[in-house]
């Protein structure tokens, strides 16, 4: 699947989480790490407009464009 996907920034690091940002719908691609007692945790947050998106998997990018077939009509 090649659609959809992101263009991922370079990464910018932060002391406590990093972040990548698509070049064409602006969402965030933010990895934190935590150190909790001896463990370390770490996590994928979405973010996009200042709002945290809740999802699991890498949300869809809506402004890629479809270069690979798209819809072809006759
Ligand atoms: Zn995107």
């Amino acid at each position: 699947m090649s659609a959809g996907r992101h263009a991922w920034s370079d990464k910018v690091a932060y002391e406590r989480h990093s972040d990548r940002a698509c070049w064409y719908c602006g969402l965030i691609k933010r990895t934190r790490h935590e150190a909790i007692g001896p463990r370390e945790f770490h996590w994928v947050e979405w973010w996009r407009s200042g709002e945290r998106i809740e999802s699991v998997a890498t949300p869809p990018c809506p402004g890629a464009p479809v270069i690979d077939g798209g819809v072809s009509q006759t």
